[in-house]
């Protein structure tokens, strides 16, 4: 069942072909730095403290899009290509020619 409201400050990536799936990022906690160590060559502590934070940043990013990407494995080619004519007659542009 789809949550209709996420928790506040999260963050929700929705399937772009809108079978209803999405993936929650839930706003940032001391938990995401847990495990985190700075780059060996900071020279000060407020280096290490960005240091940290991009990396906890960048391994939330590749969270959501191993997230993303295994959901759209799910998807069959055919079933893709349904949802994008749906997508284009929803917005009226079906049977549009899109090549030059
Ligand atoms: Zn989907």
């Amino acid at each position: 069942m789809i949550e209709l409201t996420p928790p506040a400050g999260t963050t929700r990536y929705l399937c772009p072909l809108e079978c209803g799936w999405h993936h929650d990022d839930p706003p940032p906690s001391p938990e995401d730095v847990r495990d985190v160590a700075p780059d060996p060559d900071v020279r000060n502590f407020q280096e290490a403290v960005s240091s940290i934070a991009g990396k906890a940043a960048m391994r939330r990013l590749e969270q959501t899009e191993t997230a993303l990407k295994q959901h759209l494995a799910t998807h069959t080619a055919p079933a893709e290509v349904a949802a994008i004519e749906q997508l284009l007659a929803d917005k009226g542009l079906a049977g549009v020619n899109w090549r030059p």
